[in-house]
């Protein structure tokens, strides 16, 4: 700096911002001064965009230094220094953009093998090819950790394309998020968005039994495609259902109910392979679809290495043929629902 910008300089010095009560010199608005006997550029760096006393200072900067070196006089430019454009702001994109179908499942009840089933036409739906996660939004008892055998899983977040991502845990090919991995209500919203789902054929959403907010948040959050509600043959767990079908076709909400599924329609002993026992009642689930205009999806029986499967980390459809084939059946119908209304 020369001896004359050092002069213009302390000149500057006797301005003082009034809302911060500093001069600007020693507050660092002064970022730069470049002035002979012809002329002058002084440039000034506000601390905030449009600095409401930017304009006055210029003009107390301009008339100071034309009092005190009159040879400036009509030669002083004041600049403002520009302030970095400020970097877009990157939209957030919800992690659910590249999957193809959501499913919810529901039932009124809890107990009637919702998340059972859940997990197994996961399974089904792996086997026939596509690709598949699972929400476990049941809060109250996450139970798919169990069910796959990832009780242990501690999700991981990674950062890609400058945004965060809850890694699944993956067994045989199947992604699976859980509330139990979290056990938080508010996590459930970032589970759905930040999940690394990297795009699937069908996410299957594991709500909680009866109708709640969870249902409500879910479909406020992600357009659910479908819905389908398990029961038990029962009478009451019957009635539930009608509650569960209702809240999906209310105004506002609108997801197409798919279906219903039978869970634990009889019993086969194994030593009378012909024989069925229906424990809970005869076609409970199913008489209620016809009377209410809902599809029936299927029947699925009792069987004990369902309850094992669900015990062990295992789905029963991986090693039970029989189960497999009844699941196998109810894919097919929700496969062939989705596909339609694809094209
Ligand atoms: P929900 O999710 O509706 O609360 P679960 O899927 O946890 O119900 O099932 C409740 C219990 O019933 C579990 O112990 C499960 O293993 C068992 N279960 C479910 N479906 C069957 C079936 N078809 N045969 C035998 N046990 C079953």
């Amino acid at each position: 700096m020369t001896e004359y910008e050092n002069r213009i300089k302390s000149v500057l010095g006797g301005i003082v911002h009034p809302e911060t009560g500093e001069d600007i010199v020693s507050s660092g608005i002064v970022e730069h001064i470049t002035a002979n006997g012809q002329d002058a550029v002084i440039t000034l760096a506000f601390r905030k965009r449009r600095d409401p006393f930017a304009n006055s200072i210029k003009r107390q900067v301009t008339a100071a230094v034309t009092e005190a070196f009159p040879e400036l006089a009509g030669k002083i430019a004041v600049t403002e220094k520009e302030e970095a454009p400020a970097p877009p702001v990157k939209e957030k994109v919800s992690s659910t953009a590249g999957i193809r179908h959501i499913l919810a499942i529901a039932s009124g009840k809890g107990g009637v093998g919702k998340s059972t089933v859940t997990a197994n036409l996961a399974v089904t739906l792996r086997d026939m090819g596509y690709s598949v996660g699972i929400l476990d939004a049941d809060i109250y008892g996450p139970s798919m950790p169990k069910m796959f055998g990832v009780e242990g899983y501690t999700p991981q977040a990674i950062l890609r394309d400058e945004q965060e991502y809850i890694l699944p845990a993956e067994t045989g090919g199947t992604k699976i998020a859980s509330t139990g991995f979290f056990m938080a209500t508010t996590a459930l919203k970032q589970l759905l968005h930040q999940t690394l789902w990297e795009g699937l054929d069908y996410l299957l959403i594991d709500l909680p039994p009866g109708t709640g907010d969870v249902h409500l948040s879910v479909v406020g959050e992600v357009k659910v495609n479908g819905a389908i509600v398990v029961s038990t043959p029962q009478q009451v767990a019957v009635a539930d259902v009608r509650r569960g079908v209702n809240m999906f076709r209310a105004e506002g909400i609108d997801v197409p109910v798919l279906g219903i599924i039978e869970n634990m329609a009889w019993f086969t002993p194994a030593e009378l392979p012909n024989n069925r026992y229906y424990l809970f009642g005869k076609g409970g689930a199913r008489n209620m679809a016809r009377t209410e205009g809902i599809d029936f999806l299927g029947d699925i029986p009792i069987v004990q290495s369902v309850m094992e499967g669900g015990e062990n980390g295992t789905p029963a459809v991986s090693i039970h043929p029989e189960v497999k084939k009844y699941y196998r059946e109810i894919a097919d119908k929700i496969v062939e629902k989705l596909e339609k209304t694809d094209r």
